[in-house]
């Protein structure tokens, strides 16, 4: 009897995206980094708050629009409370969304990320197909990070190790969009294969 795994991972941003601008303060294009802070502004019944990104060197600051004269009862109030709190796990969600920065039009820090990669769920069925491993990759922040890379910080490979196994077929990516990728190994017909299964 053979068997299918299926191991699906997801790439986890270890901390909030950085914004690169330039820093009116400092002259030049600097980082900012979020202070995990809220700015709340109250005029009548209607609200405005922002979330209070800095650049790294001089302290300037940027507030990125989260709600833009919202009236006060259609703000969800643990939500409110938290913006109050300066609640920082809010803070940090505001911080990896990337509509967040579209919306304010700032342009992210793609090379200044820091990510993981977290193993969501695993699951073993009969196939009657051989030994076959299918590992799933979903990257929801569309990171640029090259199909070879993922696959072999997940294998704790070499990207030259992983080229070498898609080049003889043992590896296989069977789906590559921006924000998935899914990649097969081929078990069986390689001797290799074996001490891949006892890695992954
Ligand atoms: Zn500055």
């Amino acid at each position: 009897m053979s068997y299918l795994r299926k191991i699906e991972y997801e790439i986890a941003l270890k901390e909030s995206f950085w914004i690169v601008r330039g820093c009116p303060k400092c002259g030049r294009k600097t980082y900012f980094q979020n202070t995990k802070k809220f700015r709340i502004n109250a005029n009548g019944n209607k609200l405005d708050i922002w979330l209070i990104y800095q650049c790294e060197e001089c302290k300037h600051t940027l507030n990125l629009s989260i709600y833009e004269r919202q009236k006060v009862s259609s703000i969800p109030k643990e939500e409110y409370q938290c913006f109050l709190d300066n609640d920082e796990q809010l803070a940090e969600m505001y911080g990896k969304s990337l509509q967040l920065f579209r919306k304010n039009k700032v342009t992210i820090d793609f090379e200044k990320v820091n990510y993981d990669f977290v193993k969501l769920h695993e699951t073993t069925e009969h196939s009657d197909f051989g030994e076959q491993v299918i590992i799933a990759i979903k990257n929801p922040y569309q990171l640029k990070v090259r199909p070879e890379k993922q696959i072999a910080e997940i294998l704790g490979m070499s990207r030259n190790q992983v080229k070498n196994l898609l080049e003889k077929g043992i590896l296989e990516v069977k789906a590559e969009q921006p924000q998935f990728i899914s990649v097969s190994v081929n078990a069986g017909k390689f001797s290799e294969t074996d001490r891949l299964f006892s890695e992954i």
